[in-house]
C-alpha cells in the first residue's frame, strides 16, 4: 500500500551525494594537514639548531673577551673567528626558517580553503539529513493515515477477510475468490430464434432457450 515516494528517494540520493562530498573534502584536507605538521616540526628543529648556534656563538664571544682581558690576542682572535662562523651559520638557519614560514603560509591557506570546503560539505549533509528525516516522517504519517482508511469485514459466503476503503461507494459482500466463483456460475447461450446471447446462472432450474425480446414478441 505504501507506494514508492520519489521525493524521499531524491532526498536519499542527495544525502548520499552530500556524504560523498564530505568524504572527499576530508580526503583533500588530510594530506595538507600532514604537510603542515611536517613543516611545523621542521621549524621546531630549526629553532633547536638556532638556539645551539646562538649558545655556541655567545660562548666564543665570552671566551674572546676573557682572552682579550688576559692580553692573549692570538686566542682571542681565534675565538672571534669561531664566533663569526657560528653567526654566519646562524644566518643560514634564519634563511632556512624563513623558507619554512613561506611554505607554512601556503599550507595554511590551502588548509583553510579545504577546511571551509569541508564545513560547507558538512552543512550540506546536515541539511540533506534533516530534509530526508522530515520527508520520512511525513511519508510515515501519510501511510498511517492511509492505513486508517482501510477496514475489514467478513465474507458473507466463506467468512474470509475483505479489506475495503472507507470511502468506497460500494463495499463488496464477497471476498475475491468467492466473487470469482460466483462469476464463474454465469454462462451464456444463444437465443434459438434471433441468435443473440442469453446470460444464465447455473443454479437456475430452467435454462432459457429464447431471449427476453423474442419471448415478449411471441407472447403478443
Ligand atoms: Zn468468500
Ligand atoms: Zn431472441
Amino acid at each position: 500500500m505504501a507506494g514508492k515516494d520519489y521525493e524521499l528517494e531524491r532526498l536519499a540520493n542527495e544525502r548520499d551525494a552530500a556524504r560523498r562530498a564530505v568524504d572527499s573534502a576530508k580526503a583533500r584536507l588530510d594530506p595538507i594537514s600532514a604537510r603542515r605538521d611536517g613543516i611545523r616540526s621542521q621549524i621546531e628543529a630549526a629553532n633547536d639548531r638556532i638556539a645551539d648556534l646562538k649558545r655556541s656563538a655567545d660562548n666564543e664571544y665570552e671566551a674572546m673577551k676573557i682572552c682579550y682581558q688576559a692580553r692573549n690576542k692570538y686566542d682571542a682572535e681565534n675565538h672571534k673567528y669561531r664566533a663569526q662562523s657560528f653567526r654566519e651559520a646562524l644566518q643560514r638557519e634564519y634563511d632556512i626558517k624563513k623558507g619554512y614560514y613561506t611554505q607554512m603560509e601556503v599550507a595554511k591557506s590551502e588548509f583553510n580553503a579545504a577546511l571551509s570546503e569541508l564545513r560547507s560539505a558538512k552543512d550540506r549533509l546536515r541539511r540533506a539529513r534533516d530534509a530526508f528525516q522530515a520527508r520520512l516522517q511525513a511519508v510515515k504519517a501519510a501511510n498511517e493515515r492511509e492505513r486508517a482508511n482501510w477496514k475489514e469485514k467478513s465474507c458473507k459466503c466463506c467468512g474470509g477477510t475483505i479489506r475495503y476503503r472507507v470511502d468506497w461507494n460500494r463495499v463488496p459482500d464477497l471476498c475475491k475468490s468467492c466473487q470469482e466463483r460466483e462469476r464463474a456460475k454465469w454462462h451464456e447461450t444463444t437465443c434459438r430464434k434471433c441468435g443473440r446471447s442469453i446470460r444464465y446462472h447455473e443454479d437456475w432450474s430452467h435454462i432459457p432457450s429464447i431471449c427476453k425480446d423474442c419471448k415478449a414478441a411471441s407472447a403478443r
